[in-house]
């Protein structure tokens, strides 16, 4: 858990206090501190590099602000993409083709289309979309995500690996997915999965490698394909409550790569962590904009909501809040903070122990960085918030607020109804 420092009483991030933030920008604002992505980046490519060659594919649908990407483009990251919209972003933002690798679900032609005319390499989900993919291109490096039937996540929502869940070719049509595509003229070269969103055991990350390993061993005995890659997918949690533990990232490079070079011929292990790199180096700040006791509850009204950061909402997920402005006063109530969506739904955090909160107090909501932003909605006709970076004290505007305007651009009225 990311420490922050404070001077009388006010929260850094990045070296700027977050009240100067809000009183230059307003509120509610994403803060991202780009010496932390740098570090987490680092983090966990050295954890991996150290043992075996390591590609890590940033899974860019935890954020996608194009100077994040420029971040993390600069570190020497690659692209875990799920989108066409995605793959534009990071070309956009300077990611070479290659340097992406497309992993959708339930891919349409158009999708694969467009993916392949820009030469990004495509993870194929399942045997209807290799069978249409080579009606379209068998030039492009192919990999398959099998379904591992291994499991991991921080809710039932975010767990893909299992069994059950839509994701991935089904583990016993694995091999006949690589000999149909050898058929077809692909040449394989990866092999991926992905356990779920948010985990922080390294147990469910073996068990899932077992099963790569003894996939790549087939594939090789059996149809003589010697893979260059496998990749391990995202997952890598961290901890959002004070309580929880940090992933342990030697131990999970130790067991993960032990087991790939042992047991294939894999030269490069890719990871794909998406939270992991960009979850604790953002904030959400918020003002205080009303403040009610009921009978049961002291509710601390600020001005963002679900439409800003959906997680608790959505997923019952828990961030861990403070007051920036009296970040050195001991906690003295208690408060639900909500915010300003109609729905009983709509809060940021229940039963907070807190300073006592007054009208125009700075609440930051940590770790908002992963799934905060690119989760955030217009609802209620609420515009989308502005994000800034801080680098050793200094601000930029890395994402101006929606005006109405952006909002109402692309709806149409019939003339019929304009009399
Ligand atoms: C979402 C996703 C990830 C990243 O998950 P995190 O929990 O953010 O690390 C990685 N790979 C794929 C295919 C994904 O869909």
């Amino acid at each position: 858990m990311r420490k922050f420092e404070h001077v009388d009483g006010q929260m850094l991030i990045g070296g700027a206090r977050a009240v100067d933030i809000v009183k230059r920008f307003g509120s509610p604002i994403y803060v991202t501190d780009e010496d932390a992505v740098r570090e987490n980046y680092r983090a966990v490519y050295g954890a991996f590099a150290k043992r075996m060659p390591t590609r890590i594919n940033y899974a860019c649908k935890a954020n996608t602000n194009l100077a994040i990407l420029r971040i993390l483009e600069q570190e020497g990251s690659c692209i875990d993409a799920v989108s066409i919209g995605e793959v534009e972003t990071c070309l956009r933002a300077g990611f070479s083709p290659d340097r992406i690798l497309y992993t959708g679900v339930n891919v349409s032609n158009d999708e694969l289309r467009a993916v392949s005319s820009k030469r990004v390499p495509i993870n194929v989900d399942s045997l209807s979309e290799l069978e249409r993919l080579s009606k379209i291109t068998t030039e492009l490096p192919l990999s398959f995500r099998v379904n591992p039937e291994v499991g991991s996540g921080h809710s039932e929502k975010v767990i893909t690996g299992a069994k059950s869940t839509k994701f991935g070719v089904p583990k016993h049509q694995i091999i006949d997915a690589y000999a149909r595509a050898l058929e077809l003229g692909f040449r394989p070269k990866g092999l991926h999965a992905h356990i779920g969103s948010g985990g922080q055991a390294v147990e469910p990350f073996i068990r899932m490698t077992e099963v790569l390993v003894t996939i790549a061993q087939e594939l090789e005995s059996k149809l003589g394909i010697e893979l260059e890659f496998i990749d391990i997918g995202g997952g890598i949690g961290i901890p959002y409550r004070p309580e929880e533990s940090v992933m342990d990232l030697d131990l999970l490079a130790e067991e993960v790569t032990g087991r790939i070079k042992a047991g294939t011929t894999a030269r490069t292990i890719v990871v794909e962590p998406g939270r992991y790199i960009i979850a604790d180096s953002t904030v959400l700040l918020a003002t205080v904009v009303d403040l009610k006791d009921t009978p049961d509850k002291k509710f601390a009204g600020t001005d963002a909501g679900f439409n800003n950061l959906v997680r608790p909402a959505f997923y019952g997920s828990y961030h861990r809040v403070a007051v920036a402005n009296k970040f050195d006063r001991p906690a003295e109530a208690k408060y639900d903070i909500v915010g300003p969506i109609c729905e009983t739904g709509d809060h940021i955090a229940k039963d907070r122990e807190l300073p006592k909160l007054d009208e125009g107090d700075i609440i930051v909501a940590y770790d908002a960085g992963a799934y905060g932003f690119t989760m955030s909605s217009n609802y209620n006709m609420r515009p989308l918030c502005r994000e800034v970076l801080v680098h050793k004290g200094e601000m930029n505007l890395i994402r101006e607020k929606q005006t109405l305007e952006d909002l109402l651009r692309q709806v149409k009225v019939p003339s019929r109804l304009l009399v």
